[in-house]
């Protein structure tokens, strides 16, 4: 790899900075234990850039991040800044971050390790080798569609209106996103949505089976509708691979799929934009938990979920599947070991901080690249 391969690394607020902390030091081993080097920028998004620049994300930062192969991000958003206003929140520099690198595709794998498989709330049998990557469009649908608000009926009568709109393109490329990622695993698609009830949604199932019949008929496709999909992720939810939805019913069921993995800190997550002309995507990285403000600062996050981000951006990003493996294999065996941060104890297992579970985890991938 090109040791040009530029990284943004934005740590946030709360625990980020302290998981962040985990991923150096792993970056740090790739360069010198496997040659696997990167140009790092560090920078401050979310409160942590309010602190010190009075916004949530300086134009700076942004270009940073507009000039990288990819961006990390720890997490945003803390009391401290509950009462700065809307538009300057935390949360809104993150928002930006996802719009201007136009980052169209969420992708939220639901993995159990077999050794955290009794931290689910299903049974063993049914979640025991979960592996299931959704797909969720993330920047149309009925979250950004036109015409919508709030508005007087006269009669003391309001309305509310939110519209689901879809186009061509859009369903599309994030369809490919699905066929691709499949194509590297099971194979097998399932595309959700209610085109029984909804317009739109018989359109996403057109166009995903056009895409399917035009580019990816080597490729499992399966339609489902969302509803049910949401009963059959509790009933059988191995019979999944890769699940490709819209930002509604993927915001919902991507977190009914994480649920079953049992732990917040254990979840990564990637937003990939459009392939440019040597196929390269704006990407950005970054666990599915917050700033867990009533643990920050203390050494006892799990770093787990961010590491694993950063194994999606060696996978995603940096074509370098072999050592995202590394990562997740390291922190198999480190589980299997028994060893736990707070949030994933359990009995007979031994209790660690956040830097114990890092130090760990670099032990295993020395055993590993021996
Ligand atoms: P949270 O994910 O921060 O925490 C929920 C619970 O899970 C807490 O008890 C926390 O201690 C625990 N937890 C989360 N991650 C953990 C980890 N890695 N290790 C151990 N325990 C962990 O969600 P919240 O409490 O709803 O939100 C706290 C703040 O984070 C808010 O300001 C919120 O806006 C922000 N937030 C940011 C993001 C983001 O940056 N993407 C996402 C969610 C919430």
């Amino acid at each position: 790899m090109p040791a040009n391969k530029k990284l943004l690394v934005l740590p946030g607020d709360g625990i980020g900075p302290e998981v962040m902390r985990q991923v150096r030091r792993v970056i740090d081993w790739m360069d010198r234990k496997r040659g696997v080097s990167f140009d790092i920028t560090e920078g401050l998004v979310g409160g942590a850039a309010i602190d010190a620049h009075g916004v949530p994300l300086t134009d700076e930062t942004l270009a940073a991040a507009m000039a990288s192969d990819a961006v990390l991000l720890g997490a945003v958003g803390g009391p401290k800044w509950d009462k700065v206003a809307f538009d300057k929140r935390p949360e809104a520099g993150l928002l930006t971050l996802r719009k201007e690198l136009a980052l169209f595709a969420n992708l939220r794998p639901a993995t159990v390790f077999d050794a955290l498989v009794d931290a689910s709330t299903l049974k063993p049998e049914i979640v025991k080798g979960l592996d299931i990557m959704f797909v969720r469009e993330l920047t149309g649908g009925i979250y950004f569609g036109e015409p919508r608000g709030i508005e007087d009926m006269g009669n003391g009568e309001r309305r509310g209106v939110n519209t689901q709109t879809y186009t061509t393109t859009e369903i599309r490329r994030v369809a490919a996103v699905a066929f691709e990622l499949a194509r590297k695993r099971g194979n097998k698609v399932h595309s959700l949505e209610k085109g029984n009830v909804m317009e739109s949604g018989l359109l996403w199932r057109q166009e995903v089976t056009r895409l399917h019949q035009e580019e990816y008929s080597d490729v499992e496709l399966h339609h489902m509708l969302a509803d049910n999909a949401a009963m059959q992720l509790v009933r059988n939810p191995r019979q999944f691979d890769v699940i490709v939805t819209d930002n509604l019913f993927g915001d919902i069921l991507s977190d009914e799929a994480a649920m079953m993995t049992g732990s917040l800190g254990m979840l990564p997550s990637a937003s990939l934009g459009a392939a440019d002309a040597n196929g390269n995507r704006k990407a950005m990285y970054e666990p599915i938990h917050g700033t867990a403000p009533d643990i920050a600062g203390k050494d006892l996050a799990n770093p787990c979920a961010m590491l694993l981000s950063f194994a999606m951006a060696l996978r995603y990003s940096f074509d370098r599947a072999e050592e995202a493996g590394m990562i997740e294999a390291s922190i198999q065996r480190v589980l299997s070991g028994g060893m736990r941060t707070a949030d994933i104890m359990a009995p007979g297992m031994a209790r660690c901080s956040t830097t114990v579970m890092g130090d760990s985890i670099l032990r295993e991938l020395d055993k590993l690249s021996a």
